[in-house]
């Protein structure tokens, strides 16, 4: 985005990129509503063959913005054996992630896609290279030794993505790529997109690319000041206990009106079908709905029988309600602009308005740029404890209390108080009748407990630091030392080599989940029933949180320090 256009509100759609329609298919049924700025700004320059440089951090839509154009330059159910499109990532999980978004998008292509990295048995990567592929995903290391076999050829390939760039150089694979760049051919696209661009970077795309279009997603536009006076939360959280968080800050804030934002329709239609069976009063929005329905949510939202509303940003575009508090942002925007139109909701004519975030811990880099373009500070915090949630409850059982003291008309109870205090104490008496008031309020003290991790302080800060959290995976390149040097706690995960656990699981679920990147994490060792794994000490008590909070291999593991 170079030049001065607010491209997060100027109504382009996907039609309007110049995509096919097999990929135009792909993204409705996903219920992508818009191009996200990155996807608008790189899409029809990539569509024309143009080789791109692109900096934008996770979050912001970067990979269907190279995705799609590959898909769009595929021929339908190809067979040939060669792939034509070839993706390089720095980390298994990256590599996983990326092919899975290539299988879903070019689904109707008939895209084969192929994820290839270390750690994984070589020989199904030969025999599906072997029956022909399409798209190549893999991280340098494990191309380059495919390449050395002879078993991936590059001599058909039309374009090469560099994702997260920079993580990739920082994690030694420079040469690596140099090498594996020289067996495509000249006439190749090239596309570049990175999170920093170091000047190391630089040159490597001052050698590789042609003439690149340039773009850079999140710059600091003189939109400080823009934002309303709204108190800015954001709750780390891992992905899997979002729901759960999402409920817990609900139920701390209690909102008078909310509006949740989600990616995609379906985000929205599975969000408030969970909201609902959690017990909320919750409504969807989005461009998949009439205006006739979309019509009645509001009415159902103005008239109070609903106080939630769960919406993409396209559906919520305009709306303005009167009696809305809090603006819940599922997941970080995918770029500030939006972050900013959404929180300009709340807070109007000297009314508090909250904004409250849920990021992952690899999200930690795009909120800052929110940050920064927004304007004002957003506090993080570790989501409510249920503890605090408890407190909370008592809080507003008290207000309700209270309230119900200075005002109603309690003389018709007085009868009840006044044969039970016959038996009772009267503290007693208040003490059973604040118990039913509280349950009645829905407090069921059934809560679970939500892991609390947080962004690493210094994450993002190192040089060429790193945005995503995703890490080395053990046995696919430069093996690096821990890069926090500090003193290092030894965990013990409760799944070993008879659970199918390998070294880059264990990776892979640490750095998915926190803000560790694979050079944080020590020596791996795994054991027939457990594995133990170093990290550094500073960081154990996030990891452990995550870990236990996720699957790793598909399976919940005991997850604590080791005490041998
Ligand atoms: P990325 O920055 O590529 O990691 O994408 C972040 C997330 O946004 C992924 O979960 C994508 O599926 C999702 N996403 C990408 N583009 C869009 C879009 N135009 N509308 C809604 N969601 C999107």
């Amino acid at each position: 985005m170079d030049d001065e256009r607010d491209t997060s509100t100027d109504g382009t759609t996907f039609d309007d990129l110049g995509l096919r329609p097999e990929l135009l298919r792909a993204l409705s049924a996903l219920g992508y509503e818009e191009p996200t700025p990155i996807q608008q700004e790189a899409i029809p320059p990539l569509v024309e063959g143009r080789d791109l440089l692109g900096q934008a951090a996770t979050g912001t839509g970067k990979t269907a913005a190279f995705a799609l154009p590959v898909l769009q330059r595929l021929t339908a159910h190809r067979t040939d054996r060669a792939p034509v499109g070839l993706v390089l990532v720095p980390t298994r999980e990256l590599a996983v992630q990326v092919s899975e978004a290539l299988h879903r998008y070019g689904r109707e292509l008939g895209a084969r896609v192929l994820p290839v990295y270390g750690g994984a048995p070589i020989v199904r990567q030969l025999r599906s290279l072997e029956s022909g592929v399409d798209v190549v995903v893999a991280t340098p290391g494990r191309a380059l030794d495919l390449l050395n076999r002879g078993s991936l050829e590059l001599g058909e390939i039309a374009t090469v993505v560099l994702d997260e760039a920079d993580e990739m150089l920082d994690m030694g694979f420079a040469e690596d790529l140099e090498a594996i760049l020289d067996e495509t051919p000249e006439s190749r696209q090239t596309v570049l997109f990175s999170a920093t661009m170091p000047r190391r970077l630089d040159a490597l795309a001052r050698r590789h690319l042609s003439d690149p279009v340039r773009i850079t997603i999140a710059r600091e536009k003189a939109q400080a000041g823009e934002a309303p006076r709204v108190r800015q939360t954001a709750y780390v959280v891992p992905r899997a206990a979002k729901p759960a968080a999402l409920g817990r800050v609900l139920d701390i804030e209690a909102p008078t009106a909310a509006i949740v934002f989600c990616r995609t329709r379906e985000e929205v239609d599975a969000l408030t079908e969970t909201l609902n069976g959690r017990g909320y009063r919750a409504e969807a929005l989005h461009g998949g709905m009439s205006q006739e329905q979309r019509d009645r949510v509001m009415g159902r939202l103005r008239g109070g029988t609903a106080d939630l509303l769960v919406a993409t940003d396209v559906a919520a575009r305009g709306l303005d309600i009167e009696q809305l508090t809090h603006v819940v942002n599922y997941d970080v925007p995918s770029a500030p602009e939006s972050y900013v139109h959404r929180i300009g909701r709340v807070g109007r004519a000297g009314r508090e308005g909250v904004a409250i975030t849920l990021a992952e811990p690899r999200e930690h880099r795009m909120l800052k740029t929110i940050e920064r373009v927004a304007g004002s500070p957003i506090s993080v915090q570790t989501v409510p404890t249920v503890a605090d949630l408890r407190a909370r409850r008592l809080d507003l059982t008290r207000g309700a209390l209270r309230e119900s003291l200075l005002g109603d008309d309690l003389d018709r109870f007085r009868v009840v108080v006044e044969t039970l205090a016959d038996e009772f104490d009267l503290m007693e008496v208040a003490l059973a009748a604040v118990k039913l008031a509280h349950e009645a309020g829905g407090a069921a003290d059934d809560d679970e407990e939500i892991p609390q991790v947080t962004f690493r302080p210094d994450a993002g800060k190192r040089p060429g630091g790193r945005e995503s959290g995703q890490g080395a995976a053990r046995g696919d390149g430069p093996r690096g030392r821990r890069s926090s040097g500090g003193p290092a706690a030894r965990l013990f995960v409760g799944a070993g080599r008879e659970a199918g656990i390998r070294p880059g699981d264990l990776v892979g679920a640490i750095t998915g989940e926190t803000g560790l990147t694979g050079r944080d994490i020590g020596a791996i060792e795994i054991h027939q029933r457990f594995a133990l794994v170093e990290v550094p000490e500073s960081a154990a008590d996030e990891v452990i949180g995550a870990l236990k909070a996720t699957m790793i291999k598909g399976r919940k593991a005991t997850v604590r320090r080791d005490k041998s």
